[in-house]
C-alpha cells in the first residue's frame, strides 16, 4: 500500500497537488502513478476492508498527476461542523421562506394524464431487451439504456456500470405516501447484466433508495459489483443491515478521487453543485457528486443531480473529453428556487458542451414528478436549445423508459 500526500483537508476549498493509493494485487494500467510520501490523512477505505470478491482493485484518493497538472486548484466541497457547502458563488441555500414560497405560490403545471393509456401514447415504456444487454461490445463502442429517472446502465470496456438505481414504486422515506413513479421500471434487477460499478451521486431518496440497494447487493447475480459513493454515505448504507461481504464493496470518495478495477476502469467522483438530505436532521452531512468513469476505449461521466457551475469545464479539461454522458435535463421549474440544485435543458446542454461530450442522455425527467414544469417539457425544451444553438439533435437525445442506444456517436442506434 502507498500513501502520498492529501494538500489539503477537505475542510479547504481547494485542493493543490496530492494523492493517496492504496493498492491490491497489481497496480493499474492507466500508466505511471506516481509515489508519494506517506501521509497520516485518514484514508476513505482501509487496507482492510478490502473486498473479498477477486477482483483486483485500486483506490486512489484525491487525484492521480497524470490527469491533473500539479499547479492546479480543484475545487473541494467546503466543510464545517461536520456539514459540506459548495464552494462556488452559484450557489444559495434555500431558506424555510423559500421553501414556503414555492409551496404556496408556484402553480403546478406538471399535468400528467390519470390515463394509463395516454400516458403509454406520450410517455410509452420499452420493455428491456435482456438478451441486447448481454451481446459484448466491440472495443470503442459503448451502450446506454435508460431505466428511468437517474437510472442508466453503461456498457462498455467490459464493464457494466449502474447509475443511480431507483426501482421502487415511490422515491420517499415511505412507500405509502411520498412522489409515485408516473411510470413503471422497465425491468427487474435481475434483467440486468451481472454489474461490475453501481455509481450513487448522493442521498436524496430519487437517487439512493435503500430496497433497490438491498436488492442489488444480496444478487448472487451482481454479487462482485462495487458501489462507489460521496464521503458521509458509507455510514448511511451500513444502516442498511447489509452483510460483511456486502459492506466491504463499498468506496466512499471525495471530489476528484478514484477507484480502479481490474487495473481496466477508472471511476472518478467528480463536483457537483447540489446538497444532501435524508432525514430532517442530517442536512448535508454526506457529500454529493457527479462520476467520470474512464475505461480503455470509452469515457463515460454521469453527472448526477447538479445546478449548473463553473467546474464542468474543469472537468472537461482534465477528464475530458466524454465519449458519451447522461445529464440531467428535468426537475427545474420554477427556476427562483430551483437553479441552485437543477440543470434547466439550456444548462444541461451547457454541461454536454463544457464536458466535450460527444453524444449525451438527457435523465432526471418523467419519471418522477418532483417540480412545477410540464411532465413533457424537457425533451421539448432540449430540442429546441439544441437547435437555436446550431447543435445536432442527435447529439443529445432523450430515450424512452427502457429504451438502449449504442455509439459512438456517429453511429448512434436506438433500440
Ligand atoms: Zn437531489
Amino acid at each position: 500500500m502507498l500513501v502520498g500526500t492529501l494538500g489539503k483537508s477537505i475542510g479547504c476549498s481547494y485542493i493543490s497537488k496530492s494523492f493517496i493509493l492504496a493498492s491490491r494485487r497489481c497496480e493499474p494500467d492507466f500508466g505511471r502513478v506516481r509515489e508519494m510520501e506517506t501521509h497520516s490523512s485518514k484514508l476513505p477505505l482501509k487496507h482492510s476492508e478490502l473486498p473479498s470478491v477477486s477482483r483486483n482493485i485500486s483506490v486512489l484518493s484525491s487525484f492521480d498527476v497524470d490527469c491533473f497538472p500539479k499547479n492546479e486548484e480543484l475545487p473541494l466541497p467546503l466543510k464545517s461542523q461536520g456539514t459540506f457547502r459548495n464552494p462556488w458563488n452559484s450557489w444559495r441555500d434555500k431558506r424555510l421562506w423559500d421553501i414556503l414560497r414555492w409551496l404556496t405560490t408556484t402553480k403546478d403545471e406538471s399535468n400528467v394524464p390519470k390515463s394509463s393509456y395516454e400516458l403509454d401514447q406520450l410517455l410509452p415504456v420499452h420493455r428491456v431487451n435482456r438478451a441486447l444487454l448481454e451481446k459484448p461490445l466491440k472495443e470503442g463502442k459503448f451502450r446506454l439504456t435508460w431505466l428511468g429517472h437517474s437510472s442508466v446502465l453503461a456498457q462498455f470496456d467490459g464493464f457494466n456500470i449502474l447509475t443511480d438505481p431507483v426501482f421502487s414504486e415511490r422515491c420517499s422515506p415511505f412507500q405509502f405516501m411520498g412522489p409515485k413513479r408516473i411510470r413503471p421500471v422497465p425491468c427487474n434487477l435481475e434483467d440486468l447484466p451481472p454489474l461490475d460499478v453501481i455509481l450513487i451521486s448522493h442521498n436524496h431518496y430519487d437517487h439512493l433508495d435503500k430496497n433497490t440497494l438491498k436488492e442489488l447487493l444480496r444478487s448472487e447475480k451482481h454479487r462482485h459489483a462495487i458501489l462507489v459513493v460521496p464521503l458521509g454515505l458509507k455510514s448511511l448504507l451500513n444502516r442498511l443491515h447489509l452483510d460483511t461481504r456486502t459492506c466491504q464493496q463499498i468506496y466512499e470518495l471525495n471530489w476528484w478521487e478514484h477507484v480502479d478495477l481490474d487495473g481496466k476502469l477508472r471511476v472518478f467522483m467528480t463536483p457537483a453543485q447540489h446538497w444532501s438530505r435524508r432525514t430532517i436532521c442530517d442536512t448535508n452531512r454526506a457529500l454529493w457528486g457527479s462520476f467520470a468513469v474512464i475505461g480503455s476505449s470509452v469515457k463515460f461521466y454521469f453527472a448526477g443531480d447538479t445546478g449548473y457551475c463553473s467546474v464542468f469545464r474543469t472537468i472537461g479539461r482534465y477528464l475530458g473529453p466524454f465519449d458519451c454522458a447522461a445529464i440531467p435535463i428535468g426537475a427545474y421549474h420554477p427556476r427562483w428556487f430551483m437553479s441552485p440544485q437543477h440543470v434547466d435543458p439550456e444548462q444541461a446542454v451547457k454541461i454536454h458542451n463544457d464536458i466535450g461530450s460527444n453524444f449525451s442522455i438527457g435523465i432526471h425527467w418523467g419519471t418522477f414528478i418532483l417540480t412545477n414544469e410540464y411532465f413533457l417539457e424537457p425533451p421539448q425544451l432540449l430540442r429546441n436549445v439544441l437547435a437555436s444553438n446550431k447543435l445536432h439533435l442527435g447529439s443529445f437525445q432523450t430515450l424512452r423508459h427502457g429504451e438502449s442506444t449504442h455509439g459512438p456517436y456517429s453511429e448512434v442506434q436506438i433500440h
